[in-house]
């Protein structure tokens, strides 16, 4: 096996033991990249001159190569979104979460590929072009985070963070057979983070096991200042979680989740993954989430409500892209607004940007903002009630596999419907994560996911290492 291919855990046991360095690693990762990525296209930009190996600390904690996502900033790394508007943007400042990293040694290998701001659920809204599912390259590998998820199941990086506004780690951790994990809200600081729906984003990691994505949500949690909806609730060490132990654990199943739509495929892995919990003891039982038909619809009022206004920033004068006017059609400066924007956005912006705009208007804000913010407090409630008499909830990440390039981009609601298990997590602004559970026929992977109450990350890491550790899926290694 090569370093590439290994967990963080184990690089860190080998590096201890001074049987490899964080050189050999961070080299044998590059090579990876070298090798694969012209197939798989899960980077954007990649870093290779070495910089953080240059500065790295004999005592360095974690100097593992780790993969960022495009709409993380890195001070005076190009960071763009995958969007044209922002061609050329170098941040001046770090994200708190690439500080964190920074100081335990991390060494970055790149910013991945992403749908346009997180716009989507494939990454064919990305201004460079699709990435690739690893397993199977005709297919994608799920967005927004589809580039971080991409390279960690390639084995292109050894871990990455992804951000999850409706669903972009979990569904693209699904559809590419890794460990992806959305962090309560607040758990983990949005301050740089180029927001998309500020009331709904987090930051989370995408790992190869759920070991690595414990530590790697140790290194980024914590509360911080220059983030208002940052929570100041201490951070456990979220390896102790990891005991092997869900006997007497509450699991609740929600009916109304495994319905028409879901892939019999997908089902039949749900299915057999409740029963390898039960042999380990954990006890389950049906439970309704009477609102979760209105998720889709409530989301996608909210979500682009916050986009339209957080996208209004780039106009041409402070950020990336310019463009002027051939011929003065308005006043300079509005010609110079509306080109930008026009030659920036890609078609799913704009669509978002008008969705959010209109449902802001005056005449339409109570009956579509107000409503969708009513209809997301009775969507909050019915979790708060299943978290009243359960531990977590188990459910498919995704109704689906990972499906064809192409096959989904001319009919937007086909896509909206890919996050429709993901969607109501983020309303609730509870922690949820997707881990490997099984393989369709086609060989593409299944994802399992595990929600629980605030701040209850603990439990749902418990149980996602217990059933990890009772099957191999995530030893299965895509060969690209
Ligand atoms: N697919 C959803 C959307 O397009 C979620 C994206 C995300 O979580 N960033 O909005």
């Amino acid at each position: 096996m090569s370093l590439n291919e290994l967990t963080a855990h184990e690089i860190l046991g080998l590096i201890k033991t001074k049987k490899t360095t964080p050189n050999d690693v961070y080299q044998s990762v590059i090579s990876a990249v070298r090798e694969k990525d012209s197939a798989v296209k899960a980077y954007v930009r990649t870093c290779e001159n070495n910089a953080d190996l240059a500065t790295l600390k004999a005592d360095a904690k974690f100097p593992i190569p780790t993969t960022n996502k495009d709409n993380i900033c890195i001070s005076g790394h190009e960071t763009t979104c995958s969007s044209k508007i922002l061609a050329g943007f170098k941040p001046p400042y770090d994200a708190t979460v690439i500080k964190k990293l920074k100081e335990t040694g991390a060494l970055f290998v790149g910013n991945a590929n992403m749908d346009e701001f997180a716009f989507g659920s494939s990454t064919e809204n990305s201004a460079f072009g699709p990435s690739r599912n690893p397993w199977n390259l005709d297919c994608v590998p799920g967005g927004s985070s589809g580039g971080s998820a991409a390279a960690v199941a390639s084995d292109q990086t050894i871990w990455a963070l992804g951000s999850d506004t409706g669903g972009s780690i979990r569904q693209p951790a699904s559809f590419c057979g890794v460990v992806g994990v959305k962090p309560t809200y607040g758990r983990v600081s949005r301050f740089g983070l180029i927001a998309f729906a500020s009331s709904l984003d987090q930051i989370g990691p995408l790992t190869k096991d759920v070991t690595d994505a414990a530590l790697l949500l140790n290194i980024i949690s914590g509360y911080d200042p220059m983030d208002s909806t940052s929570i100041n609730e201490p951070v456990p060490d979220y390896t102790k979680s990891l005991t092997g132990d869900v006997r007497g654990l509450k699991i609740g199943i929600p009916k109304e989740f495994f319905i028409e739509g879901l892939d019999p495929e997908v089902r039949q892995a749900v299915e057999a993954a409740i029963e390898v919990l039960k042999a380990k003891g954990a006890v389950f039982k049906t439970v309704s989430l009477p609102h979760s038909e209105y998720s889709v619809a409530t989301y996608y009022i909210i979500a682009t409500a916050e986009a339209s206004s957080n996208l209004a920033r780039y106009d041409g004068v402070r950020f990336g892209l310019r463009e002027q006017a051939k011929t003065l059609r308005k006043a300079p400066i509005i010609d110079m607004f509306e080109e930008t924007r026009d030659a920036g956005f890609g078609a799913e912006s704009k669509r978002r940007i008008m969705l959010g705009t209109y449902s802001l208007s005056s005449g339409y804000y109570d009956a579509y903002y107000l409503r969708a913010q009513k209809v997301r407090t009775l969507i909050k409630n019915d979790f708060d009630a299943v978290f009243a008499d359960c531990d977590a909830i188990l459910t498919p990440t995704a109704p689906t596999t990972a499906f064809k390039i192409g096959e989904k981009t001319d009919d937007p609601l086909a896509m909206y419907l890919s996050d429709i298990y993901t969607i109501s997590v983020n309303l609730a602004g509870i922690p949820a994560m997707s881990l490997p559970c099984g393989f369709s026929k086609a060989g593409l992977p299944i994802g399992l996911q595990i929600i629980t109450k605030h701040f209850a990350e603990e439990t749902m890491l418990r149980v996602a290492h217990t059933y990890e550790q009772a099957t191999d899926w995530h030893k299965k290694v895509a060969k690209v």
